[in-house]
């Protein structure tokens, strides 16, 4: 009985859902190329951050009234190191991930970037500081150029080589006919998953911000693939502050704290010897992963 009153109700659990993914994108597209007439708030020119710590204090958030996501999340990550978030899936890392990068602001609480709270900064300014990696939005209708200086215009054509060299991507864009002028995204030329990837990758150099919240997903690559991108991305992680949404064994192990998200709140925070040492969800979860 349960089970079709829930399939009955879920069409429009999907409608709204995808009308609240939909912002989502707006919002990150928005925040990529600048559009500033979709942001929520236009941002308190005089606000800048006075360091690179990150701070969530006691954050709320829901997309919808009345449904909580996250619950008193509280968590400081210091610069340089690396935060990695695990939990089941539901849990609230993925919106987590998207509120310390400045694409939510939460409900209620704090989510400061050396002491400026994120919500109120200009979105440029919040661009620069913080970036957002997933597995989304990588490639708009243009040429490879425009797709580059999304990330820093007025950058030349060095910077965006050298950009791609970064991420191991001038090998092919250099094969191209029509080099940066190349037409990408529907209509233009088709990239694999792994050379889109690369291009917000490339985007990432080029932007230069010091902290990276990295929501690595299911990967979509082969193998191969996955291997050489990740070979590239640890490149381009090198030196930032990462939270980083786990999915695989070492993502978290390599942390230097873990969170384990649960139900909307942490549930447990530190180093893997000591989650492993307090026996624990993420103990549990380790063991589990190891096969
Ligand atoms: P996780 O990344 O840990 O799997 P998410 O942050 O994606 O968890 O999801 C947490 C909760 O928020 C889930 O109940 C999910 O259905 C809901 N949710 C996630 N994204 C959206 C969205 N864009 N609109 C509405 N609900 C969402
Ligand atoms: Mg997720």
């Amino acid at each position: 009985g349960a089970l079709i009153a829930q399939m009955l109700v879920d069409p429009i659990g999907m409608i709204l859902r995808w009308y609240d993914e939909l912002q989502v994108a707006q919002v990150s597209l928005a925040r990529l190329v600048g559009v500033r007439d979709v942001e929520p708030v236009a941002g308190d020119e005089s606000l800048a951050p006075d360091g690179r710590d990150v701070h969530a204090d006691r954050v709320h958030f829901g997309y919808r009234a009345g449904v909580d996501v996250l619950r008193k999340v509280s968590l400081e990550v210091a610069p340089g190191t690396r935060l990695a978030l695990v939990g089941p899936s539901g849990a609230g890392k993925s919106t987590l991930g998207r509120l310390l990068a400045g694409i939510y602001a939460p409900r209620d609480g704090r989510i400061t970037l050396g002491g400026a709270e994120l919500s109120r900064m200009p979105a440029e300014r919040v661009r620069s500081h913080v970036a957002l990696v997933n597995q989304e939005h990588h490639v708009f209708v243009g040429s490879l150029r425009d797709n580059l200086l999304l990330a820093r215009t007025g950058a030349g054509d060095a910077e965006l080589w050298a950009a791609l060299g970064a991420v191991d991507a001038d090998g092919w864009a250099q094969a191209l006919d029509d080099g940066l002028d190349t037409e990408v995204g529907s209509g233009g030329l088709a990239l694999t998953p792994a050379q889109a990837q690369q291009i917000a990758l490339a985007r990432l150099v080029l932007a230069d911000p010091h902290t990276l919240v990295l929501d690595e997903a299911t990967s979509l690559l082969d193998p191969r693939a996955a291997r050489h991108l990740e070979r590239s991305l640890a490149r381009v992680l090198d030196g930032r502050t990462v939270v980083a949404i786990a999915h695989r064994l070492h993502t978290a192990h390599d942390a230097d704290v873990i969170a384990v998200v649960e139900n909307g709140q942490i549930s447990e925070l530190g180093s893997h010897d000591q989650l492993v040492a307090a026996d624990g969800a993420y103990a549990a979860l380790w063991r589990s992963w190891h096969g």
